[in-house]
């Protein structure tokens, strides 16, 4: 079996016990991004010498008897908002053009101490703003599935990447469902750790209260790997939290007698009646694996989308004061100071972007600030505690992913709006602070379908149970686009 065709664990197995080497994979994962990545579009840099290098490295730790993490010689695609030293790292923004990252995130240093290889950085929307990975500055990623299709955003380039098996896994970031909806939109495994439980440490910031870095894989076992070498206590954020983790092994076995709860604000009227029925049919899996099933409500969801984007462009505003042309990236001289900034944010600096700078600075000035970040930060918490309320009652809670499959490239690019409204049912768990899964549970007109499993802080261990005890039952997850 090539190695694309491996998971995880049968890449590290085989790589330790030298049935074939690093540098072979590595190839293997180098030759699919050649032959299909001019179509698809996912990478933004593919590391050619660095990942030949890094398994070379690999393959001379094993020749003399060295240990090797539980990463060995598994080739990784890493979202481009994520430092990988001496590696060009542009967040997709042309501000960012020739910025090469002075050290590595915390996620991408774990991976490496595990003994993985990163193979290339990945595109996404422009500083993850977005749902299709269309705003990318640089190129427009194609959903694998059908080539006239998105990928979902933010992090497209890295679904896409997985789903055509050009690597087994990669590390995306989710600030409102950056993750999840492009994993459901490309028929993959789609995991958004609870806010804290991975280091932002290199994680070049969005909305700093929200981003959270996880796996992308294309089974739960995958992601639950790669999610468990990135997680945990970081000195370098104080914002990661020293939460108990638990072994992979863990996730496996009986999920009988566990309460799901549906919120029935996920199941409105107008919305797909397919994806609808996708979801009822998985939770008739759920209930042949002994789960108990019940409606619940959650009656200020409605108001996660608003608390949501007033956040993200309030911090997007703050976030991106940093790009003045005279630390980082694009510099474009003026005759005077300001109108240096003014060009540089001018040309560096894409439409989504500059819309959400605008947009945050007004809810941040004074006199407004109250009425609207303010106020954003009380809804978070009532949700907040609404949610976490649900789930003293049941384990998880289910709906869907993504509120349609993969749409056609442009439908829905000169509209933010309905843009926006892609995140509905990703959004209320970033804003309570909750962990959610996203896998595949159907397809409708040959495209993926994503079921979202959502638990309680730090309960990762859960909803990756759930998750792989329903991937167990069913195939969906086998399904591959034809490439
Ligand atoms: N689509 C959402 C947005 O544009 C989510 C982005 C993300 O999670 N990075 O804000």
């Amino acid at each position: 079996m090539p190695p694309n065709e491996l998971s995880i664990d049968e890449i590290s197995a085989g790589v330790r016990q030298k049935k074939f080497s690093a540098t072979e994979v590595v190839m293997s994962s180098l030759e699919r991004i050649d032959a299909l990545d001019e179509r698809i579009g996912a990478f933004l840099t593919v590391m050619r010498d660095e990942s030949l290098a890094d398994a070379k490295r690999v393959d001379d730790r094993i020749a003399r008897g060295e240990h090797i993490g539980s990463l060995a010689g598994v080739p990784v695609a890493v979202k481009d908002n994520t430092m990988t030293r001496g590696v060009r790292t542009t967040a997709a923004s042309k501000i960012l053009e020739h910025y090469v990252a002075s050290y590595d995130a915390t996620a991408v240093k774990r991976l490496r101490d595990e003994g993985a290889i990163i193979v290339g950085k990945t595109n996404l929307d422009e500083f993850g703003m977005g749902a299709s990975t269309e705003n990318s500055a640089y190129q427009k990623t194609k959903n694998p599935w059908n080539l006239e299709r998105v990928p979902g955003g933010s992090s497209g380039g890295s679904a896409a990447a997985v789903a055509a098996r050009m690597v087994p896994a990669a590390l995306g970031s989710d600030t409102g469902g950056s993750i999840r909806q492009p994993a459901a939109l490309c028929g993959v495994v789609g995991l958004k750790p609870t806010y804290g439980r991975v280091s932002r440490y290199g994680l070049i910031a969005m909305t700093s209260s929200l981003d959270q870095i996880g796996p992308l894989a294309t089974s739960v076992r995958d992601a639950a790997a790669l999610f468990l070498a990135v997680a945990g206590k970081d000195r370098q954020d104080t914002t990661s939290a020293d939460e108990p983790l638990f072994p992979l092994s863990s996730i496996e076995g009986s999920i009988a007698g566990k309460t799901i709860g549906i919120p029935k604000e996920f199941f409105v009227d107008g919305m797909d009646e397919r994806i609808r029925k996708s979801v009822y049919d998985a939770l008739d899996v759920f209930k042949k694996l002994s789960c108990k099933v019940r409606e619940v409500s959650v009656p200020h969801t409605k108001y996660a989308l608003p608390a949501y984007y007033i956040t993200v462009t309030s911090e997007v505003s703050a976030n991106m004061a940093r790009y003045d042309g005279v630390r980082y990236g694009l510099s474009i001289e003026g005759q005077s100071l300001d109108e240096m900034y003014r060009q540089t944010r001018e040309a560096g600096f894409g439409p989504e972007v500059k819309r959400r700078i605008i947009l945050g600075a007004f809810s941040l000035s004074k006199g407004h600030a109250d009425q609207y970040y303010q106020q954003a930060q009380r809804v978070r918490d009532i949700i907040g505690h609404e949610y976490h309320e649900v789930l003293k009652e049941v384990d998880c809670l289910i709906t869907p992913t993504s509120p349609s499959v993969a749409f056609t490239l442009g439908e829905k690019f000169s509209d933010p709006l309905t843009m926006y409204l892609c995140d509905i049912f990703t959004v209320p768990a970033n804003i309570a602070n909750l962990p959610a899964i996203s896998v595949p549970c159907g397809q409708i007109d040959e495209l993926p379908v994503g079921l979202q499993v959502i638990g309680r802080p730090f309960e990762e261990q859960t909803i990756l149970q759930m998750a792989q005890a329903y991937e167990q039952a069913t195939s969906w997850h086998l399904l591959k686009p034809e490439m």
